[in-house]
């Protein structure tokens, strides 16, 4: 059987961090490309990791054509769209898919971070055939790869992806706290908390029960896994993982393969390689052996 290839382009959360504390994993954020067998590239989230992936599909001979799935539109997740290069290439092709918000289009949220105050040039200037297409939770079928769209639980329109092919399927949740009470807390803001509830009404009583089974049995599962457990205990309701849950969800799920993403961007290295330790005993603790490890530029996994 032909492999899918994964390549990791931008593990990072929030903002790129360059520098000697972050040079084995990576500074630049989420870009995720899946290579399927015959089918042009699909690109998960466009933060500044797609720069890179757009110079390397740039020295292919044929026009690129390619289909970028945006998981929502936090900064992290967009800021290398506008230094995509085969955006600017004529020929080239892009299908851009992500969740209209409630107001806005998706081609709107997109335009609107090359608006003429935040950036000199504006999508117009793109000379590629841009198509944007609408997605929300549900099941859908691009070039013959199945693609499954869940809200996740993070601030905002968030969805989280997974891709089946032949029977192998590839989780993508790059942003997603913990299902607990303290999202109600009234310390959230009564208008957001709304809209949280509307999301989440398809997770009907058990959220989390949702969750696992959008993961289970997958061959490789990506998951937010910012912060360790006592970060987290300050942070709730920012969106993000310890990597206690991540772990503790890849087991219920019976993932076959764990891969710790969206590091903080004040993590060093030595704090990710901590990250990493702790989640491969959690595993142990758990009886549960499967690889894992946290996701770093320029790594690739071949799933057969
Ligand atoms: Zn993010």
């Amino acid at each position: 059987m032909n492999p899918i290839k994964i390549k990791f382009w931008g593990v990072r959360g929030s903002i790129p961090t360059p520098g000697p504390r972050t040079v084995r994993y990576g500074g630049n954020t989420s870009c995720v490309e899946l290579r399927f067998p015959g089918v042009p590239p699909f690109i998960v989230d466009a933060g500044s990791g797609i720069r890179e992936l757009g110079k390397e599909l740039l020295r292919q001979d044929t026009p690129v054509k390619a289909y970028i799935f945006l998981s929502h539109f936090h900064w992290d997740h967009i800021q290398g769209l506008p230094f995509f290069k085969p955006a600017f290439q004529s020929g080239s092709h892009l299908i851009i898919h992500g969740c209209d918000e409630p107001d806005v289009e998706l081609n709107n949220i997109i335009s609107m971070q090359m608006d003429p105050i935040y950036f000199p040039i504006t999508i117009e200037d793109m000379a590629a055939d841009v198509e944007f297409k609408n997605m929300s939770e549900g099941i859908y079928s691009v070039e013959g790869i199945r693609i499954d769209a869940k809200f996740m639980h993070h601030p905002g329109y968030t969805l989280g992806y997974r891709f089946t092919y032949q029977d192998r399927s590839i989780v993508y949740i790059c942003d997603n706290e913990p299902f607990n009470k303290d999202w109600e807390k009234p310390s959230v803001d009564p208008q957001h908390k709304a809209s949280l509830k509307d999301r989440f009404e398809s997770y009907v009583d058990d959220k989390e029960a949702g969750l696992v089974e959008f993961i289970s049995g997958a061959d490789l599962l990506i998951h937010d896994s910012q912060y360790f457990p006592e970060e987290y205990q300050k942070r709730v309701s920012w969106g993000h993982s310890p990597f206690t849950y991540s772990v503790d969800i890849a087991v219920k799920g019976r993932v076959k393969h764990l891969v710790l993403f969206h590091h903080d961007p004040d993590h060093d290295d030595e704090a990710v390689d901590r990250i990493t330790w702790l989640s491969r005993q959690r595993l142990v603790d758990h009886g549960y052996k499967i690889p894992c490890e946290a996701a770093r530029e320029g790594m690739e996994i071949l799933l057969r």
